[in-house]
């Protein structure tokens, strides 16, 4: 007998009972173009410091995992704000270029370059879900730790143009994987936890935090 190997179930996009589709922004929907190091660098050599991206990439993932601790380990653990926000971004570009007098001058102008629409580009996978929700006419988020430079960037860049709310975790108070990201994401879209979806890359602050507080989740990247 010839026993036919069934091809993996399609899923369905959006899974039946979703009444809202969240969306991480930062590598699910754009992504930094050229890429943070580059950037970091070219950035740099117009202050007089020549640091290699290969340099900067390592430092800065060490940088930006160490300010993630810091919040994991505040009590409330990952409450926050616009000044911590800033301050978040602040340390981090003085740790990957410690001792430089020039560093406050580097971050003002990565703070600025990092809010402009043609920093970013469009995520295929991403956009192509957005799409599919918008397309069965479900309201579309947007729910990520970037800072309120998100909200200006909402207004400019495809596809977050199409969402419906913008929800930047320093106007929330919370940053994901904090439950309360997620329990004010459901009262202000006025949906419970199993009605809404969220589509992230992250491992740890999308998909295991999305699903800790009973939503759907589908991981892309
Ligand atoms: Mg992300």
């Amino acid at each position: 007998m010839v026993r036919l190997v069934e091809p993996p179930q399609a899923t369905v996009f959006p899974p039946p009972g979703v009444r809202a589709v969240v969306f991480d922004v930062v590598h699910t929907l754009v992504e930094p173009a050229p890429d943070v190091a580059v950037v970091y660098h070219r950035t740099a050599l117009q202050h007089g410091v020549n640091l290699g991206p290969a340099v900067i990439r390592d430092r800065f993932r060490a940088a930006w995992k160490r300010q993630e601790e810091i919040d994991a380990a505040s009590r409330p653990a990952h409450a926050t704000s616009r000044s911590r926000e800033t301050e978040r971004w602040r340390r981090i570009v003085a740790d990957v270029f410690p001792g430089t007098t020039a560093a406050e001058a580097i971050f003002t102008d990565l703070w600025s370059h990092f809010g402009r629409p043609d920093a970013w580009r469009t995520l295929s996978a991403g956009r192509d879900l957005l799409l599919a929700a918008r397309a069965a006419g479900l309201p579309v988020a947007l729910a990520s730790n970037f800072d309120e430079r998100l909200l200006g960037l909402a207004g400019q860049l495809e596809p977050l143009t199409l969402a419906d709310h913008v929800f930047a975790s320093s106007e929330i108070g919370w940053r994901k994987p904090a439950p309360q990201f997620f329990r004010i994401v459901e009262e202000r879209l006025g949906l419970s936890p199993d009605r809404l979806l969220l589509v992230g890359d992250d491992p740890l602050l999308d998909v295991s935090a999305a699903r800790r507080a009973g939503w759907h989740v589908r991981a892309v990247g």
